[in-house]
């Protein structure tokens, strides 16, 4: 495929020999790899890949390419990801082409600033190529906009725990709710409780809408709407569960007329115009 697309400045880049690339594989559809991704996919000698990547991704490698799975799950304190960047440090070492492939986007949440760092502290070349992000595109698969004009103009993006497996202590939450219309969690549903609590604490409405999108843009994306005063309990009782996205703020109303999947499979919207604008927005 991408023998066929012409890279606009020249030649597609080259994966080198002895060169780390740091590659996003957006949230999970395939299709929304990068051309850089499958580009690096097509050349390199190994794959080092998280939990996050998709195995339908992996089958575009080279045949003879060895795949190395390096995953971590549910925010243990990770002694092993010094393994991981060292690791990738022996490869390149060995003068093999190496791409490190995680999930969404590699500088998010991802601790690719950490690998990228460990690897240039060894001297190794390393090229970063962004993913979509599943704060974004997975919330985008499930009809919620992060930004809508008439929500919010600014959008924060936190992770639900830190490398204890606690809510952040570092997080100011009261100061989160007064600043953020929109508030994007990641890795939130084990203290779900919590956050919704502090932010509610923090004055934010009961009803406020919330958005559980799981295993976003996968066939198996699931997606749950409830308010804060409910996610909780909700999220129980769906049994929903990690890798999933939490978005709180009223761009998750845009739901009711976005929810361009369900509109696919024959579902009317539910409403043309949920926040109430009146007719379509001219400008
Ligand atoms: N670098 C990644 C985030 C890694 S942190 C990115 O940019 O998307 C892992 C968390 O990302 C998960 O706990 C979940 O909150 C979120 N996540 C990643 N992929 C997801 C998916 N397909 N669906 C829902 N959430 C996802």
């Amino acid at each position: 495929m991408i023998e066929s697309l012409k890279y606009p400045t020249g030649e597609w880049p080259e994966l080198k020999q002895g060169w780390v690339w740091l590659c996003g594989a957006g949230p999970g559809d395939a299709g929304l790899l990068t051309l850089h991704a499958v580009n690096a996919m097509k050349q390199a000698d190994v794959i080092v890949f998280d939990a996050l990547v998709q195995q339908e991704i992996l089958d575009w490698a080279r045949p003879d390419c060895e795949k190395i799975y390096a995953g971590k799950r549910g925010g243990k304190p990770s002694a092993k990801q010094r393994d991981i960047s060292l690791h990738l440090v022996e490869l390149a070492q060995e003068g093999k082409r190496v791409l490190r492939l995680k999930g969404g986007d590699p500088f998010v949440f991802g601790r690719g600033g950490e690998e990228a760092q460990t690897l240039v502290q060894h001297g190794i070349p390393v090229r970063i190529i962004p993913g979509i992000s599943a704060g974004i595109g997975g919330l985008a698969y499930a009809g919620v906009p992060v930004t809508h004009r008439d929500v919010n103009q600014s959008v924060t993006f936190v992770t639900g725990h830190d490398q204890t497996g606690n809510t952040p202590s570092a997080l100011d939450w009261s100061a989160i709710s007064r600043g953020s219309q929109v508030i994007v969690v990641y890795m939130g549903m084990k203290h779900i409780g919590r956050i919704s609590k502090a932010l509610r604490d923090a004055g934010r409405p009961d009803d406020e809408p919330v958005a559980v999108v799981s295993e976003a843009t996968t066939p198996n994306q699931r997606v749950l709407e409830t308010t804060l005063a409910t996610a909780e309990a909700d999220i129980e009782t769906s049994g929903m569960a990690a890798p999933a996205m939490i978005c709180i703020g009223r761009s998750v109303l845009m739901r009711q007329v976005l929810d361009w999947q369900g509109q696919a499979n024959g579902e009317l919207p539910r409403d043309l115009d949920p926040l109430g604008r009146g007719k379509p927005a001219e400008q």
